[in-house]
């Protein structure tokens, strides 16, 4: 990660606060009636540790969950900042964290402190990368993909199928919210409930071209609320140790859209077990882990970055069309100039873009990744 990133550390109150005179058997005594939990699976919550990948709309909503249910530890990961445009949807985040552009992972540490002091939260102004995974993600017993790029993904992936631990994935846009559990081979598991197939059994690449964002199709809060809670929900089964409770499926939902007979639009595929034949699970070839495939990025000098990590076609119109309600864009056969200040991105016709204004690398690399897609 660059220079700039930094680590944020819980403090633990040096007095003694509100939280503190909440007894847990109090705070969490409506959870603890549920069958599902109860006194032991509270307690096993306690001892628990989360890590979770981004923290924005997805990611805050998972944070804030875990934290009322009580996860005794949670890291928190995320490179960006808070804007006003997050606060339609980001629960842990005010209008102040928007004007102070609060780190999106110090801002949620500080949120989650106002109601439950009891626990511990680890905040990572970082962008998740080889160098820095095996820190920031050895020390949790589950992962929660809370990002929005397919890369991140599959080095989340390679790194969890590598050391067996388990993974849940999740993803919300427009009106569509998905998720899915992973849990590879290697962790430990009962026999009569295996390990399930990785992301790379099921798609064995990222996807090619570019790709929507919330940035381009725009996002339903409550479809990102939907995936965070089907996510936490497998969380609190898992950490419960009812390994046997996990589902095993892609689901995924359109909230927006009506499905047969006037239905919720749901789709349900099983993942199955870990294919032979996967490069990653099977072969255990960790290309993303290794930085085999990392992004090539540049500073390029005259305060710009240049960005060649995605060799694809780009379609100038199509693009055009979609950016034009973020900023001023206009193209000819050769490129693609986007201004939206202080930045101006020009994206030539095979992916490769300059974006000037910054030197900051993750900067750049946002930038990129809202508005041309990861
Ligand atoms: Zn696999």
């Amino acid at each position: 990660m660059s220079a700039n990133s930094h680590h944020v550390h819980a403090v633990h109150p040096t007095s003694p606060t509100v939280g503190a005179t909440i007894p847990a058997d109090e705070r969490y005594s409506r959870q603890i009636l549920f069958a599902g939990i109860g006194a032991t699976g509270q307690q096993r919550l306690a001892a628990a540790h989360v890590a979770i990948v981004g923290c924005g709309a997805t990611g805050a909503a998972a944070a804030a969950l875990l934290a009322r249910a009580g996860v005794g530890t949670l890291t928190l990961i995320d490179r960006d900042f808070v804007e006003p445009s997050n606060l339609q949807r980001q629960v842990l985040f005010d209008e102040q964290d928007a004007a102070d552009a609060l780190p999106k992972a110090e801002a949620a540490r500080r949120k989650i402190a106002t109601f439950n002091a009891d626990i511990t939260v680890h905040a990572h102004v970082s962008d998740l990368v080889p160098g820095n995974i095996h820190a920031l993600l050895q020390p949790a017993d589950l992962v929660l993909d809370a990002t929005d790029n397919f890369e991140t993904r599959y080095l989340i992936n390679d790194y969890a199928v590598a050391h067996g631990l388990p993974w849940i994935y999740a993803a919300a846009i427009g009106g569509y919210a998905a998720t899915m559990n992973v849990l590879p081979v290697g962790m430990a598991l009962p026999a009569d409930c295996g390990p399930t197939a990785c992301l790379a059994c099921l798609f064995p690449k990222p996807p090619s071209g570019p790709v929507e964002t919330c940035d381009t199709a725009g996002i339903l809060a409550t479809a990102v609320n939907l995936a965070a809670s089907l996510q936490v929900t497998e969380a609190l089964k898992y950490l419960t140790g009812q390994p046997h409770l996990l589902r095993r499926t892609l689901v995924s939902f359109d909230l927006w859209t009506p499905g047969e007979r006037a239905g919720l639009e749901r789709s349900e595929i099983r993942t199955g077990t870990p294919d032979p034949a996967c490069a990653v699970c099977g072969q255990r070839q960790f290309t993303h882990l290794t930085g085999e495939l990392r992004p090539h990025i540049t500073l390029c000098g005259r305060n710009s970055v240049q960005i060649h990590e995605h060799h694809r076609p780009v379609d100038f119109a199509a693009m055009q069309q979609r950016l034009a309600a973020h900023g001023s864009v206009r193209f000819n056969d050769l490129l693609l100039r986007f201004e939206r200040p202080p930045l101006t991105l020009t994206l030539f016709s095979d992916g490769r873009a300059i974006i000037q204004g910054t030197t900051d690398v993750a900067v750049a690399r946002t930038f990129y990744a809202r508005f041309i897609g990861s």
